[in-house]
């Protein structure tokens, strides 16, 4: 942390009310590259929760009354730092998730995309005025922010799952409480001290880092005054915490996990087809919600991509994200060793290792880039989400077939194809159940698109107009008497 420009970037208190908040106890932050203790951060629980609520609920008149246009200058300046300080945030994601810093610095900027692009949607907030079917009598509807917004993310993204959340919650008007995971809580707090320099006023933005999950969970789902709560992580826990959302039926919206296909087809440029598959699997060591789970590649093509795939893949470099390499440690030793369990599972069955399929030397929360052919749809490593950089090839013969197969798991956030029949295109995007489809791309978010699943993947978008809209309640106004 000591080679950060501006040191005051490193934060390790909580941010309620537009102060930061020590508590009587510490928790560490360590690097998952080689498990450094990286920063001691105060150990905030349930009552700084609470306190961080309170704060959202106090500023949101104050924040709501306020003009788009005023919101969007605060969100600008918010933007314009975050980019004046992408190099330390970038750092500082690096040292505590451990992707590599090219892949850190595009994290910041994408994230910071979110604040531009939704200061300036919140001015095109609109109403309707709806014909009446009595003359004396008006519809109109308005728009309005739902009020505070409270959220949970994950280490995965430590910047950009909140920036996400945060944009669009303070576009619409209203007030915003954070608690990050416990592995990445800098990150979040880092965008703290810059949203105060920005000048966003205190209240609106609040972040309590603490390793009580569950005790924070319960204040930021059940605390009578949070109009609406946004969670991205598993879908595990994801049920849960709609489940405890239910007591005081607040709006929800789940980012949860994925199990994507990446079908590439006989009439595929195989060579983008594979330039595609390196860049949405093994991008953060694989551990996206939108990750390639499952490469499907038709018969007639299957020798030429497989034998293509591998090569590029094997070119792959690994180590410390700090050094210039493509793929970083894994979170914990506890992923590497779950991804582990799914190869050697898989191999049980039937599935061939053609590269990698063990850790890397270097330590424990690194494993090799790993493919596997030889694979049904059935096998574990193909029937859940990896989140790890492994895999599986599984061959297929036609249309029908690959789409049923791509279908047939509980999730349905990302996928991916690659054609060229135009016939084929439509009728394949249409075809999957998934919230998102790549058609000859391998990257496909950005903040101007609608990110979200369906099935149990989720439920709600962020980014692009609809994004804004799950933070608006919709209220109809009905003006009588007119003709008196
Ligand atoms: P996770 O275990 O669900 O954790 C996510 C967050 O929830 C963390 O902040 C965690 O806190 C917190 N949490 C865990 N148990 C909780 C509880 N009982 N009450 C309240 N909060 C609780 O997920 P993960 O393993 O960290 O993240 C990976 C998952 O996220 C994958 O399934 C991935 O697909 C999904 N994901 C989805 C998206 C999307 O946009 N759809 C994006 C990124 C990731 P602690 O850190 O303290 O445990």
């Amino acid at each position: 942390m000591r080679e950060l420009k501006d040191s005051q970037l490193l934060k390790c208190f909580s941010y309620i009310n537009g102060s930061w908040h020590s508590s009587e106890t510490n928790f560490i932050v360590t690097n998952p590259a080689n498990g450094e203790v990286i920063a001691k951060v105060s150990n905030a629980g349930v009552v700084e929760t609470e306190l961080a609520v309170q704060a959202a609920s106090n500023a949101l008149k104050m924040w709501s009354s306020k003009s788009a246009n005023e919101r969007a200058a605060l969100m600008r300046k918010w933007f314009d730092l975050m980019m004046a300080n992408q190099d330390d945030l970038a750092r500082i994601l690096t040292l505590e998730q451990g992707k590599p810093l090219a892949e850190a610095k595009g994290e910041i900027a994408y994230g910071a995309a979110f604040i531009d692009w939704f200061a300036e949607e919140g001015k095109r907030v609109y109403g309707d005025v709806i014909p009446s079917g009595s003359g004396d009598k008006r519809i109109i509807v308005i728009k309005q922010p739902v009020g505070v917004v409270a959220s949970i993310t994950p280490w995965n993204f430590p910047n950009a799952m909140i920036a996400r959340k945060a944009a669009a919650a303070l576009a619409a008007g209203c007030t915003f409480v954070v608690r990050p995971a416990t592995q990445t809580p800098l990150s979040a707090l880092a965008m703290a001290e810059l949203a105060e320099r920005a000048g966003i006023p205190a209240g609106v933005f609040n972040v309590v880092v603490g390793e009580d999950a569950r005790g924070m969970g319960k204040v930021l789902t059940q605390h009578p005054d949070v109009a609406k709560f946004t969670f991205t992580g598993s879908t595990a826990v994801g049920k849960s915490l709609i489940e405890q959302c239910a007591s005081t039926v607040k709006k929800v919206s789940m980012e949860l996990g994925g199990n994507a296909p990446f079908i590439v087809f006989d009439d595929a440029d195989i060579d983008a087809a594979v330039q595609g598959a390196i860049a949405s699997k093994y991008r953060n060591a694989g551990q996206t919600c939108v990750c390639t789970n499952r490469i499907f590649v038709q018969d007639a093509v299957l020798a030429q991509f497989t034998e293509k795939f591998i090569q590029a893949v094997s070119e792959l470099t690994i180590g410390n994200g700090l050094d210039d390499v493509n793929v970083g440690p894994m979170i914990t030793s506890a992923a590497v060793a779950g991804v582990e369990q799914l190869v050697n599972d898989s191999i049980a069955v039937g599935a061939t290792v053609v590269l990698g399929g063990e850790r890397d030397q270097q330590g424990d929360n690194y494993y090799l880039p790993t493919i596997l052919t030889n694979v049904t749809n059935d096998m574990p490593i193909a029937a859940n989400e990896i989140f790890g950089p492994v895999t599986p090839i599984i061959a297929f013969s036609d249309e029908e077939q690959v789409i049923a197969m791509a279908n047939d798991t509980e999730y349905g956030l990302a996928s991916y194809f690659y054609a060229r029949d135009i016939g084929r295109i439509w009728r394949v995007a249409e075809g999957l159940a998934f919230g998102m489809v790549g058609v000859n791309e391998g990257i496909i978010s950005n903040a101007a698109a609608p990110f979200g699943g369906v099935k149990q993947s989720g439920s709600g978008r962020e980014g692009s107009k609809y994004g804004l809209d799950d933070y608006l309640e919709i209220k109809y106004i009905c003006i009588g008497g007119l003709n008196q």
